[in-house]
């Protein structure tokens, strides 16, 4: 599995590109997704290059993969959605309908978010 160096989202981690951002810390950045489907709608996604969540979970380091568990509870908490509920979910590849080649966690909230799949 090859990394794009140039998907929209390495760009938002050099800093190439602006973004909403929500947090940041050493495994990890959160920001607003540009185009919302719910009142609240964040990306959380880590620093690390991987492009989707088989890439991650095979290559990932431990501390990697820990830092980005806790830092989608950390973002939840403070986009204030802990309490309420969200839902987090990961589209992985084609048949996923992953736009952008690097992993990232959606978390939609604000609002009751609807059935599982559509
Ligand atoms: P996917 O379909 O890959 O799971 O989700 C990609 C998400 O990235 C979409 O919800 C899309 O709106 C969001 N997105 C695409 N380009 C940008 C961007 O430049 N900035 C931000 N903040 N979000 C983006």
């Amino acid at each position: 599995m090859t990394y794009d160096k140039n998907n929209i989202f390495a760009k938002i981690l050099r800093g190439e590109i602006p973004c909403k951002k929500i947090y940041e810390d050493e495994y990890v950045l959160a920001f607003h997704d540009i185009n919302p489907q719910k009142k609240i709608h964040a990306l959380v996604i880590p620093k690390g290059e991987y492009v989707n969540l088989d890439d991650f979970s095979s290559k990932a380091t431990e501390k990697e993969i820990a830092g980005l568990i806790k830092g989608i509870g950390i973002v939840a908490k403070k986009l204030d959605v802990s309490q309420a509920g969200y839902r987090s979910l990961v589209n992985v590849g084609e048949n996923g309908g992953q736009e952008v080649p690097h992993l990232h966690f959606h978390i939609f909230g604000g609002e009751k978010v609807g059935k599982m799949v559509t």
